[in-house]
């Protein structure tokens, strides 16, 4: 199969899709980077600068994911990066019936991809990826493993600007990122 292409089909779902432009502005953005990626980052929904690029986590909090990203060692080709939300929800704020629609798009993503890890970042995407409620601040830095995939748990980015606290969590967690990668 090629990968490359399948994504790019993905993307034209998503691109394509009316359950993904209801209640929702701006461009689809299906993810970017690299097909074979070992490492897959999930995020929550775009923002607005998202919504006007088309591509995911060029705004604030996707400045530092990315900063985050190169610090560990990785290169921003080498990973992949999405949300389960394709497209700026109007509240902001993603419904539940949103993330419930989005999430078949991206776990039709990852099953191309095949990452070795997908790092969760924040609360809606392990809801939307692990189906239940982890508490991210106590288990955040772990590996879940469910359905013979390993999950890494963390913050989302935007919390991290918010409060520097959490932005020490995130960096500490990021540390322990690439050696994983090796060692899996
Ligand atoms: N925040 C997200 O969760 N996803 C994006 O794509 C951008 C910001």
């Amino acid at each position: 199969m090629n990968k490359a292409k399948a994504l790019l089909d993905l993307a034209k779902e998503i691109e394509e899709c009316h359950e993904c432009k209801k209640d929702t502005l701006g461009m689809a953005v299906p993810g970017e980077g690299n097909p074979d990626a070992k490492i897959a980052f999930i995020g929550e929904a775009p923002g607005k600068t998202e919504a006007e690029t088309g591509r995911p986590f060029v705004g604030r909090s996707g400045k530092l994911l990315r900063s985050l990203i190169r610090e560990v060692g990785l290169t921003e080709k080498e990973v992949y990066i999405t949300s389960p939300v394709k497209r700026l929800p109007k509240k902001g704020t993603p419904t539940d019936k949103q993330i419930t629609h989005g999430r078949k798009h991206l776990i039709k993503q990852l099953q191309v991809i095949n990452p070795e890890i997908i790092v969760l970042l924040g609360s809606v995407a392990v809801r939307a990826i692990l189906d239940e409620k982890l508490p991210v601040l106590k288990r955040h830095g772990e590996i879940v493993k469910k359905n013979g995939r390993n999950y890494f748990l963390t913050l989302h980015p935007a919390a991290a600007i918010r409060f520097v606290k959490f932005k020490k969590i995130i960096i500490s967690d990021f540390a322990k990122l690439k050696p994983l990668t090796l060692s899996l």
